[in-house]
C-alpha cells in the first residue's frame, strides 16, 4: 500500500527510544522529513544519526523537556526552522509515576499534568494554525490501553490519558472540516526499555524474577506475548497517511486483544 507519506514533515515527540522512536523510524522509512526530541541530548543524537542512516531522510533533533512550556516553544520554533512547518504531529512523553491516590502529593499531580496533558495541548496549539492554513494535518496522540480499562496502581496515568482522550475527541470535531484528523493510539504491553525496567523493578519488589513478571503479563494477553514497537508504529504510519483520511476522533488499541470490552 502506498501511504503517500513521501516528503511530509513530521514532529515526533519523546523519540530517543521506545514507541516514539519506533514511530519516528517508520515515518522516516516512508519518506517523511523528521524532527524528534527527548530530554537527554546524547541518546537523542545517537537515535537521530541511526534513523537518518537507515532511512536516508533528513532527521533533526532538539533536546527539550516537554513538561516545560518554554521548551515546547523552542521545539516548535525549531520545527519552523528545520522543516518549515509540521504536517504530522505525534505527541508522546514518558509515563507518570506509578502508585495509588494516597501515594501522590499535589505537586506530583501538577508535574504529571504538565508532562502528560499540557505538553499535548502546547504542541497541538503550536502546529494547528499551519495545518489549518494548508487544509491538511494529522495529530496522533500516544496514550494507553488504560483509557478503555484503567490499570491498577496507575492513577496518574489513567486520569491524564483520559483527559487527553476527551480533548482529542472534541478537537477532532472542531478541525475535521479542514482536512485535519486527530486520533489516539493505545499501546498495550509493548516490549520497550521502559517495560523491561518496569519488569525488573516489579520483580525486585515481589521477590521474583523479571521472567515471572513477564509471564504474568502474557497471561492477560490473548496473543500470549508482548507487542513489538514496530507493530505499534505500523498503525501510526497508516493513521498519518492519506489512506486514513476518513478516520478521526478514534482511540485505537494495539494490544494483542488485552482490552476485553466491546467498543
Ligand atoms: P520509554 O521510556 O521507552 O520512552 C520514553 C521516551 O520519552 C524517551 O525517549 C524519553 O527520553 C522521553 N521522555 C520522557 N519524559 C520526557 C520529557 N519530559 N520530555 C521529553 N522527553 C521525554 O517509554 P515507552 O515504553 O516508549 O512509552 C511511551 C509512552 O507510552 C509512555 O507515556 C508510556 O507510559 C506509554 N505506554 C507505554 C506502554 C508500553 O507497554 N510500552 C503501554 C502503555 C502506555
Amino acid at each position: 500500500m502506498d501511504l503517500g507519506l513521501e516528503g511530509k514533515r513530521a514532529l515526533v515527540a519523546a523519540a530517543s527510544r521506545g514507541l516514539g522512536r519506533a514511530v519516528a523510524e517508520e515515518l522516516a522509512r516512508e519518506g517523511c522529513k523528521l524532527l524528534i526530541c527527548s530530554r537527554g541530548a546524547e541518546a537523542l543524537e545517537r537515535t537521530r544519526e541511526e534513523i537518518s542512516e537507515l532511512s536516508g531522510e533528513k532527521v533533526s533533533a532538539v533536546a527539550v523537556d516537554l513538561s516545560k512550556e518554554a521548551d515546547v516553544e523552542r521545539l516548535l520554533r525549531t520545527s519552523e526552522e528545520e522543516l518549515g512547518g509540521v504536517d504530522i504531529l505525534v505527541t508522546n512523553v514518558g509515563g507518570p509515576p506509578a502508585g495509588r491516590f494516597e501515594d501522590h502529593s499535589a505537586e506530583t499531580w501538577r508535574m504529571a499534568i504538565s508532562q502528560n496533558l499540557e505538553s499535548v495541548l502546547n504542541l497541538t496549539r503550536g502546529v494547528l494554525p499551519g495545518m489549518r492554513k494548508q487544509a491538511w494535518g494529522r495529530i496522533l496522540n500516544i496514550t494507553s490501553i488504560s483509557v478503555k480499562q484503567p490499570v491498577d496502581q496507575l492513577i496518574l496515568s489513567n486520569s491524564l490519558r483520559a483527559a487527553v482522550t476527551g480533548f482529542a475527541r472534541t478537537l477532532a470535531n472542531e478541525v475535521a472540516a479542514q482536512g485535519i484528523t486527530v486520533n489516539n493510539l493505545l499501546p498495550g504491553y509493548t516490549l520497550t526499555q521502559r517495560v523491561q525496567e518496569l519488569a525488573e523493578s516489579a520483580a525486585s519488589s515481589r521477590d521474583c524474577s523479571p521472567e515471572e513478571v513477564f509471564a504474568g503479563w502474557e497471561e492477560q494477553i490473548p496473543m500470549g506475548r508482548l507487542g513489538r514497537p514496530e507493530e505499534f508504529a505500523a498503525l501510526a504510519a497508516f493513521l498519518a497517511s492519506d489512506r486514513a483520511s476518513y478516520i478521526t476522533g478514534a482511540s485505537i488499541p494495539v494490544d494483542g486483544g488485552w482490552i476485553r470490552a466491546l467498543y
